[in-house]
């Protein structure tokens, strides 16, 4: 008989006592217990793992249980965790000075190996996070344009901005938060919210409002509400429609830059953006992000230009050392790794819900995966809620419960590091099977 009583619960099989007890003693003096929304488990439940230290692909929890990890810090570990190289290098800049609040060799190396990377990028701004990179990126648009909308996509995530909070996916999707409270409707009356994927309602909105849009952002791919590539042919109509209405396109590679390909999505699509968001992989796991684009409008940036942004910590020395150093090891051999293993990890789980019968859909975009539990193809927000995503927490215990370490929602993608090895997807294909059979017997609630 199948072990589904024990294996699809929160905790089941694992002593979480000492996680238990940070979260405890983290809820009494953090909001929630966590630092960002989605650790909590909400969605699927159970005590979230504090975890200890991390290896490659191993991650050790506070009660020393070992994961094999398929979050990679939510992107940025392309290497695996505590690789040797960027290790070395962020002790060297540690040891030489943690922060100068003046200008460095290491950000001009920095900037140039993004702009070497990204065609379509002259000039790069250093900032602390990918919020703070979507933030400048979209006030630079209205500076440079003198417009005020800005249209964005439902389910698409770019930081908890103000402006950018309408209808966003990742946390906000998770927890079934109204979209925008403590947004007052000013900050969100110039927002306008398009379906992923539609390139006619793009249109629409653009002759609706003729010269007052500066600009278009969305996800390079969207990996916010799940894995979702942009159907062929709807990032050259944005390219399109911006152009030709004189706003500019924003595309936000904070999850897909350097992880998809050495040149991130552009390097998949080859569509040039006019301004572009990054972080994660260009930090190696450090606080780092950065923004860029076409030089003309990079110069209305202060103290080039008008348009004024700024940062105490930008271009730390230490993220600015650990990003470079992952760079720089993010060759061709780390990018068909990732890509080989986000495929072997997708036929792992999808072999094992197509032997429960569970309807399910794999979705890849590059190498970003997802499992939505639905047969039809998911191209946007509403595909992803309508999925039956009531499915996901007795796979993901069940998942967790035997060593493997998926993203805690439903609504995000999964990320593999290079550092996966034959051993790790023994693991994985171990647990697979487990993992479907609970997802086969997951019951819908009924309120
Ligand atoms: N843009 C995208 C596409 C993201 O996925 C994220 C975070 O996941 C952000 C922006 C915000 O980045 P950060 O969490 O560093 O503020």
């Amino acid at each position: 008989m199948e072990d589904v009583s024990t294996s699809s619960g929160p905790d089941s099989d694992q002593s979480t006592a000492r996680s238990a007890a940070l979260f405890t003693r983290a809820s009494a003096v953090i909001p929630g217990g966590v630092n960002s929304p989605v650790r909590a488990f909400h969605s699927v439940g159970g005590t979230p793992r504090f975890m200890a230290e991390a290896s490659g692909y191993t991650l050790r929890d506070a009660d020393g249980i070992e994961y094999v990890d398929l979050i990679s810090s939510w992107g940025p570990m392309i290497l695996g965790h505590a690789h040797p190289a960027v290790v070395e290098a962020v002790q060297k800049a540690a040891s030489t000075g943690l922060s100068f609040g003046a200008p460095t060799l290491g950000e001009i190396e920095l900037a140039e190996e993004i702009v070497r990377r990204v065609d379509p990028v002259d000039e790069v701004r250093l900032v602390n996070s990918g919020t703070e990179a979507t933030m400048s990126a979209v006030r630079l648009a209205r500076g440079f344009t003198g417009r005020t909308k800005i249209v964005k996509f439902a389910g698409c995530y770019h930081g908890h901005v103000d402006a950018l909070l309408a209808d966003a996916g990742s946390g906000v999707a998770t927890l079934g938060l109204p979209t925008t409270p403590g947004v007052t409707g000013a900050q969100a009356a110039d927002t306008i919210v398009v379906p992923y994927n539609d390139l006619a309602a793009v249109e629409r909105v653009f002759a609706e409002y003729p010269g007052e849009i500066a600009c278009v952002i969305t996800e390079a791919a969207a990996g916010n509400m799940g894995a979702i590539a942009p159907r062929p042919g709807f990032n050259e109509g944005l390219k399109r429609v911006t152009t030709d209405g004189g706003a500019l396109l924003i595309v936000d590679e904070v999850m897909t830059g350097f992880r998809v390909s050495a040149s991130g999505w552009f390097g998949v699509d080859g569509v040039a953006g006019d301004l572009y968001t990054f972080g994660k992989v260009m930090s190696g796991g450090l606080p780092a992000a950065a923004f860029g684009g076409r030089a003309d409008v990079m110069s209305y940036l202060a103290p080039a230009g008008p348009v004024y942004q700024a940062g105490t910590l930008s271009g730390n020395p230490v993220a600015v050392a650990a990003g470079l150093t992952t760079l720089r090891h993010a060759d061709a051999d780390v990018y068909a790794a990732l890509d080989a293993n986000a495929t072997r990890l997708g036929t792992i789980l999808g072999d094992a819900l197509t032997a429960e019968g569970v309807p399910h859909r794999v979705q890849y975009a590059a190498n970003m995966v997802s499992v939505f539990f639905t047969e039809d193809e998911v191209i946007d927000y509403a595909g992803a809620k309508a999925a039956q995503t009531w499915r996901f927490p007795a796979f993901f215990h069940a998942l967790l419960a035997r060593g493997v370490y998926p993203p805690p929602s439903a609504f995000e993608a999964w990320f593999v590091s290079a550092a996966l090895d034959d051993r790790a997807f023994d693991i994985i294909a171990d647990a697979a099977p487990h993992a479907a059979r609970a997802a086969a017997h997951a019951t819908e609630p009924t309120s």
